[in-house]
């Protein structure tokens, strides 16, 4: 049962990559993706009881040897996950849709409610993967939501951090006022006990007035007796303000700390949503936030920015000669190389498979003409080391400047799209401006 939970997180984690990167989902992309999680593989296996595959060295990460007849061993490995995995598949599923239930608004329960029916009729692997672009949906729905609660959540311990602020002013404010009455108290019972001594003093050096001295002195020790209980009693009280204080101090605190550690939790979600967890760079979610923010930035103050599309020459044929795994790996390297020619003003997120998007506050097209040809000259230059040889990896891409019939994201997009398309067409490895 503990894989099955172990099973339904890997699951739900690559849905969630498909639906922030944007990317397809087929059959052949999800056991692709699925494939590269290592976790999965022990997991299926030790479920299934069967042998695992071989050891291959770190730097062959393909669970079959590359020695040009991957699509057979490809082909294998999912007949062994239809017949094998569905089963699986489909409890693991419908366990999401399961947890995915509670945390659904009302309108998306009848939606829940039919997909588990359909995967509860289903007959193959085929059947379940064709239900899998509603359930993307249905994560995508919720991803979305989890956003706009972090952006509410923030917004309330933003609010709350400075209600607390404002209490503690206040009651410090009032303890103040507390301490100068009780130190101009003790200012007056010292004049007054001073003024009793006098008196007292006074009449002790005067025997003469016999009955009424001594009635006089009585009524001294008795207002002598009344200041100094007073006094008593205001320093009790003073003591136990300060007590109070201390503790609403400390719950204060307390509360100040749970504050920041909420506030670093959905820092830490906003995070994990907005990362692409195979690169660490920003996602296209981040990319379509971030766009937008730059639109308003210039039609507000008229800040100019660029735009920089990516895109890997050749890539399904990297993945089809090396293995998906080796794939992985240059991506990771493609990113952290393009980020290295960057500023770090600049944004980079990872738009989709094998596609980067930069955008370039602040810089005209020629700037970033510039930028691109040297991003296109780095990648080049970059070896990719595959088992003592190298992969040549090239990049095409598009640039284009903001300008003011940009009235959307699509848009621009669409330009530095086509400019990146007319480098593919050009020959690839090349920079095109539009
Ligand atoms: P072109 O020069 O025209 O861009 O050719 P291409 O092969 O790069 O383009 P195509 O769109 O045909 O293929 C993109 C490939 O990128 C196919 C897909 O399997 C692969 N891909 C997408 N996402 C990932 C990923 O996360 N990891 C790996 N290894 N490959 C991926
Ligand atoms: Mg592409
Ligand atoms: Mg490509």
């Amino acid at each position: 049962m503990k894989s099955i939970e172990t099973l339904s997180s890997i699951l739900i984690e690559t849905l969630k990559e498909f639906s922030s990167e944007g990317m397809g989902l087929t059959q052949e992309s999800l056991s692709q993706a699925l494939s590269s999680k290592k976790e999965i593989t022990g997991l299926l296996l030790q479920d299934l009881h069967v042998l695992p595959f071989a050891d291959h060295p770190s730097d062959q990460l393909h669970p079959c040897p590359p020695t040009g007849n991957e699509p057979e061993c490809e082909k294998q490995s999912l007949q062994e996950l239809d017949l094998h995995c569905r089963p699986i598949l489909q409890r693991t599923l419908l366990k999401i849709l399961a947890e995915l239930a509670p945390l659904s608004k009302e309108e998306h329960l009848q939606q829940i409610s039919e997909l588990q029916q359909h995967l509860q009729q289903s007959k193959s692997m085929n059947d379940i993967l064709s239900l899998s672009d509603e359930m993307v949906g249905t994560v995508r729905l919720l991803i979305g939501r989890t956003i706009e609660e972090a952006e509410y959540t923030r917004g309330f311990l933003a609010e709350l951090g400075r209600d607390l602020s404002g209490m503690e002013k206040q009651i410090l404010s009032c303890h103040g006022i507390h301490l100068e009455t009780y130190n101009s108290n003790t200012r007056f019972s010292g004049e007054l006990l001073n003024h009793a001594d006098e008196m007292k003093d006074a009449l002790d050096s005067r025997k003469e007035y016999g009955q009424v001295r001594e009635f006089i002195l009585s009524r001294l020790t008795a207002v002598k007796a009344a200041v100094d209980t007073k006094q008593k009693e205001d320093e009790a009280r003073l003591r136990e303000a300060d007590r109070k204080l201390s503790d609403l101090r400390a719950t204060l605190d307390s509360h100040r700390e749970e504050i920041a550690q909420a506030r670093m939790r959905v820092e830490d979600l906003e995070k994990e949503v907005l990362l692409d967890s195979l690169t660490g760079i920003h996602n296209r979610r981040a990319y379509e936030l971030r766009i937008r923010e730059e639109l308003r930035r210039f039609a507000r103050e008229g800040t100019t920015f660029s735009l920089t599309l990516i895109d890997v020459d050749h890539f399904k044929e990297i993945n089809d000669r090396y293995g998906h795994r080796t794939g992985d790996r240059c991506l990771r390297e493609i990113a952290l190389r393009i980020k290295s020619s960057l500023r770090n003003i600049d944004f980079l997120a990872r738009y989709g498979g094998e596609e980067f998007i930069a955008i370039l506050p602040g810089s005209f097209l020629e700037g970033a003409r510039t930028v691109a040809e040297r991003i296109r000259a780095v990648i080049q230059r970059t070896r990719f080391r595959y088992q003592g040889g190298e992969i040549p990896v090239t990049v095409s891409l598009g640039v284009t400047e903001v300008g003011e019939a940009d009235n959307s994201p699509e848009a621009i997009f669409t330009r530095v799209d086509n400019a990146m398309y007319r480098s593919k067409n050009d020959g690839r490895n090349r920079v095109t401006t539009l």
